[in-house]
């Protein structure tokens, strides 16, 4: 029989639902770096208000810049294939980044990602912060630099840092991989297959902390 969440668990979901909507509102007019000058709208993060596990990427790409949506283009389509492959459901993950603008240069018809700067992860962070708040996590996931060193509020290297758990002062537990748009760079397919199962095997371990969000 599926249970059924009682009132006052509908009520909390309700009322951080409210509280997304409102601080999406708010960001979409945010001047907190120049970066608002160059991408086409503010992406927000997508998911459930309840859900236990947020991860979070680095800034939108040139497809999220235009849809307005985190992770719908071709590193969304990678982490995708990754959550699957681990064994979770993106349905019931929050997904979103630590900056929420595309900052990037245009060189001919193209317009080329730009690794956002200390300062500009650091002034987003304000809204990452809020995300974390209202949702409140069992574990975040941060992919990448940007995305770690916005949550856990220093740089750290990725290379030694990945698949493991930290924990921030606030006691929540961060889990560290890459980001799927590293994978995407991999021109050698070798290469590529070795790297995303290395990939899907840190997004794994997200399932044994919260094995709720498995399918
Ligand atoms: S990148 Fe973040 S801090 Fe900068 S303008 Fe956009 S929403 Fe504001």
């Amino acid at each position: 029989m599926v249970q059924k969440p009682s009132a006052a668990v509908t009520t909390l979901t309700s009322n951080a639902e409210t509280a997304l909507r409102e601080v999406a509102k708010e960001a979409a007019h945010c001047r907190r770096c120049p970066l608002y000058k160059l991408g086409t709208q503010t992406v927000f993060g997508a998911g459930p208000a309840d859900a236990s596990v947020m991860i979070v990427g680095e800034q939108p790409g040139d497809v999220e810049d235009r849809q307005g949506l985190p992770f719908v283009g071709p590193a969304g389509r990678m982490l995708d294939h990754a959550l699957e492959s681990a064994g979770l459901r993106r349905d019931c993950l929050y997904v979103t980044n630590a900056v929420k603008h595309f900052k990037h240069v245009v060189t001919g018809k193209r317009r080329l990602h730009q690794k956002p700067n200390a300062y500009e992860i650091d002034r987003c962070k304000w809204w990452l912060d809020q995300e974390l708040d209202i949702i409140d996590p069992e574990l975040a996931v941060a992919m990448g630099a940007t995305a770690a060193r916005s949550l856990i509020g220093k740089p750290i290297k990725i290379g030694t840092a990945r698949g493991n758990v930290l924990h921030l002062p606030s006691g929540r537990p961060v889990l560290v991989t890459i980001h799927p748009s590293a994978l995407l760079r991999l021109r050698d397919s070798e290469s590529r297959a070795v790297e995303f199962a290395r990939f899907v095997a840190d997004l794994r371990r997200v399932g044994e902390i919260v094995p709720s969000v498995r399918t």
